[in-house]
């Protein structure tokens, strides 16, 4: 992901409800209820912060994950697996894709699935693979090596993981798809045509009879010392849903979730906000471009990305407000 300055123009490709009056008759129109709401729920499953932090370990394990690696190949069977022990259904969204030097990418975005056949849905979102290049690294010898991306990647990954762990035992009645998409992290620096490849397709070739109510990315996750200002273009796009997921917070005391703007960044929930999804993205922003007044924090996009630097308490208020959506989260009728 990258800080930018400006979007791009969006292009809506979901068709909008037309909205026909009719002649004559004059209809009255009654209460309207909303799609969804918060409901009380004194039963809040206990999201483990330790399953989160091994599941990040778990992808570490296999070293970088950039595309056509083997450590690719690897935490592609690994994350598979996982969400088919959780999962309804596990559906694979593999294409190709032309990189550098004509370079052929095989993509692979993983698509966990709860109650697949229901109408109303929302998705949560992740990138799995992790970044080629270090252009951020001290040493210029070593900025063409891959990074472990523990916390770019793999962070917002090992949440989801222990999500579906939670879903599997405790049922909800409204669909979750749990994304994790490929080839996020694959462009050169401000090369933003190379990035997000797997959520772009992912957003072209949404087949279902409904969008999505909303999407939730999470990125940047997992670090000691994160916070999470409400990032620019999700308050652009979804600013119903950064006012739910931060008035959740706030009600639980999660407060590494900031009640202020961060800046606008371009990540997979772009391409969503593109195709007409209502996505908004966690973000951890002040990591990106490797420059805060913590040294230990500018690992961005270099080999210190790693183990070290992830927290367990991030990780709790993280999964503890997801938790908490989903379990209060009701649609009505
Ligand atoms: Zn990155």
């Amino acid at each position: 992901m990258r800080i930018i300055k400006s979007l791009a123009p969006v292009f809506i490709l979901l068709p909008f409800l037309l909205l026909i009056s009719s002649c004559g008759e004059k209809q009255q129109p009654g209460p309207t209820k909303p799609l969804y709401e918060l409901t009380k729920n004194n039963n809040i499953p206990k999201f483990d912060a330790d399953n989160a932090y091994n599941q990040v370990k778990a992808q570490v394990y296999y070293g970088p994950r950039n595309p056509n690696s083997s450590g690719h190949d690897n935490a592609l069977n690994y994350l598979q697996n996982e969400l088919r022990k959780y999962c309804d259904n596990v559906e694979l969204q593999s294409f190709s894709y032309t990189g550098y030097g004509d370079e052929k990418l095989n993509l692979t975005n993983i698509i966990g699935k709860f109650n697949p056949d229901a109408k109303n849905r929302i998705v949560l979102c992740a990138h799995w693979d992790t970044r080629p290049r270090a252009e951020k690294a001290a040493d210029p010898k070593r900025r063409d090596e891959p990074i472990l991306g523990a916390n770019d990647g793999g962070s917002g990954v090992g949440v989801l993981l222990e999500i579906a762990r939670i879903l599997k035992t405790n049922k909800i009645n409204f669909g979750v798809d749990l994304v994790l998409f490929d080839g996020e992290d694959y462009g050169k620096e401000d090369d933003l045509d190379n990035f997000c490849l797997g959520s772009k397709y992912y957003a072209v070739n949404y087949k279902h009879t409904s969008v999505p109510a909303f999407c939730v990315l999470l990125d940047l996750v997992g670090d000691k010392d994160a916070t999470f200002a409400k990032e620019g273009n999700s308050l652009r796009f979804a600013p119903q849903v950064v006012d739910m997921v931060w008035g959740i917070a706030e009600q639980i005391n999660a407060n590494k979730f900031l009640n202020k703007d961060g800046g606008y960044i371009y990540d997979d929930h772009i391409p969503l906000e593109q195709a007409g999804f209502k996505a908004i993205d966690i973000i951890d922003g002040d990591l990106i471009g490797a420059d805060t007044p913590v040294k230990r924090r500018n690992y961005w996009h270099t080999h210190k990305d790693n183990m070290d630097n992830i927290g367990k308490n991030t990780l709790q208020q993280v999964g503890d407000v997801i938790t908490q959506l989903l379990f209060t989260l009701k649609f009505n009728p």
